[in-house]
Order: C-alpha cells, then structure tokens, then sequence
C-alpha cells in the first residue's frame, strides 16, 4: 500500500517537475531571446546616435558618396575601426527613397530597392529590429558574413541639436545572430542546469517526506481496518447475542405454557378425585378409596418432582453452594428414590454391587440427578418394557448408568437435550408430560459435583445415561470440594452403534 502510494507519489512529482521545468525553459528562453534582441537593439542605436550622428554631415547622407572619393574612405575607415565590432558585421545608411548612400560595403552604395515596412516605420522616429535570413536583393552582399542575420534600422538625427525632428537618414546597422543565439544558449544552460538542481534538490527532500507520510497513512489504515474488524466481530457477537435472547425469550414462553400445563393436569386429578372421594356411594367402598388415594399420591408425587426440579434448578443457577458433602450409601439413596417413582418402580431392574462401599457426595443432588434419569426412562418407553439402572466403581468414581428401550433421541437433537427448557417434542400434542428442566438440571448437578456425564442413543431402541462421579474419597478433599460448583461438567453426547 505505502510503496504504492510511494510509486505513484514519485512518478505524479516526476512528471509535475518535468512539466514545470519544460515551461519555465520555454518562457526563459524567449524571455532571454527578447532580452538579447533588445540588447542588439540598443547597441545599433548608440551606433546611429552616439557615433555616426557626430561623425557624418547632412551632406554625407542626402546622396550616394563616391567610393573612390577620399570622403567614403575615410568614412570606411571610420566605420571599421569603430563600429564594425564583433557582432556588428556591416552598416547601410539609407535615404528616404530607399537608395543606400553609405555602406562599408561599396558595391552596395548608391543601389536602391523597394522601400519596406522597416525603413518606413524608422523614417516615422522608431527602431525596428528583426532576424533576416538574407534572402533579399538588398543582402546579397551579406550572405558571405553569417547564415542568420539581425538587423536593426534606427533613425539617423545629424548634429547635436534635439529635439531630433526629421531623421536625416536611417543607419541599418547587421549584427551576427550566431552571437546573440550563443548568448542566448549560455544563459538558458545556466538557467536550465540551476532550474534542474533546484528541482532535483526539491524533489530528494520532498520524498522522504512523502515516504514517511506514506509510511503513516498505510498504519493508519491498518489499524482502521483492524479496528473494522474489531468492529464486525462484536457486532456479530451483538447479533449472536440477540439471537440467543430471541432464543431464550421463545423458549421461557414456551416453557409458561407447559409448566401451567404439567401443574394444571396432575392438580385436575387431585381435585377431581378428592371430590370422588367425598362422594356418599364410596364412603364404605375401602377398595375404590384406596385407589383414588394411590392416585392423589402419585398424581402429588409428580407434582412434587416438578416442583422440586422448578427449585432445585433456580437454586443451582444462582446459588453457588458447595456441594453439602456427607457419606452416605448409594443403595439408600436408590431404595429412596425407587420409592418416589410409585407405579413405575416395578418396571425398574436395578444391580448396585451390595458390598458398594459408601459413598461421600452430596445425597440431595446425587437423589435428584437418579430421580430425573430414572424418570424419563420411564417416560420414554412403553409401559412394558424394562428400564435398568447400574453402578459400580472404578478407582475413585461411582458409576452408574440408566438406561431404557424407548423411544431413544435422533442423532442431531442429541447434543440439545442438556439445554435449559429443550424437549425433543415441544408441540402441544406431544406424547410426553415435563417442562424440559430436568437433563439441565441434571448436567449441573453433575458439574456441581465434579463429575461427567454421558449418553448413548439410538431412535427406536432407547437411551444410556451414565455418570461418573468422584464419590470415595475423604470428606474436604479438594476434587469434590467448593470449588466444584463452579466446574464444568463435560457432557458427551454419542449416537449408540
Ligand atoms: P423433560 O421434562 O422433557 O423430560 P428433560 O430435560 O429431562 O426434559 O429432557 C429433555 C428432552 O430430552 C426430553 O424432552 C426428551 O425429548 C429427551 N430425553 C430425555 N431423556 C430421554 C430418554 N431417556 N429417552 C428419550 N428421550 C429422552
């Protein structure tokens, strides 16, 4: 990017200066011709009038002079030793009529040619100059001198007396362009070669300048596009963010209308057959009694569970507790919860070594952590068929497993069934009763523990649940201590074979 900018900074400048430097020589260049022109100029005025106005007489110029004539000699003299002096290589004085009656060349004297604008103009008061390439009858004489010609006709005043009225003639005075083109190329070269210093000396110390502009610049839009980046990530995070809270917002609506759903029917059958009960024709009937009582208690019992996952889960949420650590028989604890799951315990086959030592956990989250697997393995099988809890220990940790021959979790739905209020079915007419607490309640209560949990699945054949907790170890012992609530609890989700 910087060497980019670098590049075309140099070339633009580059091409800047030539353009600059390419003006300036043309301007110069005429500026310095016109100069050397004036020069040449003045110079043929001080010959007319500062040498020639005193040294001719009216006589001289108002007719040819004779070139043999002692007068034109002397005159000739006069003008080589005088006048004709590098650049000045000839003199023609002419009258009004345009014949030339003086020139250091004789054979052009008392010849006469058209009169021209110049010779007019001079005649008027004015000097008129100009480069004359010698192609006119009046310079044959002076092709021999030089290629290039500029002459200069000024106004010949006689005497010492001003005002200058009427020109008595006009001088032509020739100097060679050569010198005055000379002239010029010294100046330019001059110029041109501290033009070019001067811009080369520029253009060194412009370009580190621009280099550690460049330089800068470039960093700037690093970091803009770094902090672009920066930007793009937060607002996806933002926009992930927003999901997940559209997300939770649907799910906690979702979960309203089941939880009212999952108190209001066991709650319905409570009622209903409390008022069965305080019905006259059941009064004596012991065995309809006892039935709608075993009813009322499991029908309370699920209430209960519901009720204790809805606190337990809020309570392991924000309550950051260690673990109430005690020893204990997990036996017991199975007994106890076989016990909580009334009609379905039959169902439950269950082989817990009876030599298992106890075990030191907390018991509360040990029962609840039973109680959910246990429950939706029944929940997700057929009344018939079996469902089997297992535990053994390997070293340091209490295994055990739940597992069923129901329903079972498709492949993809696996790795959700831990999430806070997820059901595989949420639909109003699914088959199955819960409010899709207890899997999530579960997983933290695992992690609370420092333990792991994993399961197995397959549609149509069931489900295995297993879980691996530290559970022998010393009371205080710091791989089941505080910090455990805070642990998390890896969960590995595999799609049985
Ligand atoms: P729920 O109150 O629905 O039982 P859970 O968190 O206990 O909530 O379970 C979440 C979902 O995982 C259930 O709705 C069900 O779809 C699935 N699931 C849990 N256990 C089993 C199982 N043993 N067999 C089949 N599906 C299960």
């Amino acid at each position: 990017m910087s060497s980019r900018l670098m590049t075309r900074f140099a070339l633009g400048s580059l091409l800047a200066f030539l353009a600059v430097g390419i003006t300036v020589s043309v301007v110069v260049s005429r500026e310095l011709r016109n100069r050397q022109e004036d020069a040449a100029r003045f110079h043929a005025q001080f010959v007319a009038e500062s040498i020639l106005r005193y040294e001719l007489s009216a006589s001289d110029v108002s007719a040819p002079l004779a070139v043999n004539g002692p007068r034109y000699r002397e005159l000739v003299q006069f003008v080589r030793a005088r006048i004709l002096q590098s650049p000045v290589v000839r003199v023609k004085i002419w009258s009004r009529d345009g014949t030339i009656v003086f020139s250091d060349e004789p054979r052009l004297v008392g010849q006469r040619f058209a009169v021209d604008e110049e010779l007019k103009e001079a005649f008027a008061g004015k000097s008129v100059g100009g480069v004359t390439n010698l192609r006119a009858d009046e310079n044959v004489f002076e092709q021999s001198l030089a290629s290039k010609l500029y002459s200069t006709y000024t106004p010949l005043y006689i005497g010492t007396a001003a005002p200058r009225g009427t020109p008595a003639a006009v001088v032509e005075v020739y100097q060679d362009y050569a010198r005055i083109q000379d002239e010029v190329n010294r100046l330019f070269g001059e110029l041109i070669l501290t033009l070019a210093i001067g811009l080369a000396a520029l253009y060194v110390i412009l370009v580190p300048i621009i280099r550690g502009a460049a330089r800068t610049l470039s960093e700037q839009n690093m970091k803009l596009e770094q902090q672009a980046g920066r930007l793009e990530e937060l607002l996806s995070n933002e926009k992930r963010t927003v999901g997940e809270l559209r997300e939770l917002n649907r799910l906690k609506d979702e979960f309203v209308a089941i939880a009212s759903h999952e108190v209001r029917t066991p709650l319905t059958s409570i009622i209903g057959y409390a008022k069965t009960l305080r019905r006259p024709e059941f009064a004596d009937d012991a065995a309809a009694r006892n039935e709608f009582l075993g009813a009322i208690e499991r029908q309370g019992d699920r209430l209960h569970r519901l009720v204790q996952n809805l606190l337990a889960s809020s309570q392991v949420e924000d309550d950051l507790n260690r673990p109430s650590l005690t020893t204990f028989r997990f036996q017991d604890v199975v007994e106890e919860v076989l016990v909580g799951l009334g009609a379905g315990r039959p169902r439950i086959g269950f082989s817990v070594p009876p030599d298992l030592e106890p075990i030191v956990s907390d018991r509360q989250r040990v029962e609840l952590i039973l109680s959910n697997l246990l429950d939706n393995a029944l929940k997700f099988s057929l009344g018939e068929t079996a469902c089997r809890l297992e535990a053994h220990r390997e070293g340091d940790t209490l295994v055990f497993r739940v597992r069923d021959e129901g329903v079972g979790i498709p492949a993809d739905k696996l790795p959700r069934i831990f999430d806070r209020f997820y059901q595989v079915d949420s639909s109003v007419t699914r088959q199955y009763g819960g409010v899709g607490l207890g899997l999530s309640l579960v997983k933290q209560l695992v992690s609370s523990l420092a333990g792991q949990i994993e399961v197995q699945s397959r549609p149509g054949r069931g489900s295995s649940f297993t879980v691996r907790l530290p559970a022998f170890r010393a009371i205080g012992d710091q791989s089941i201590g505080p910090d455990l609530a805070h642990a998390k609890t890896p969960v590995t989700s595999r799609a049985a074979p």
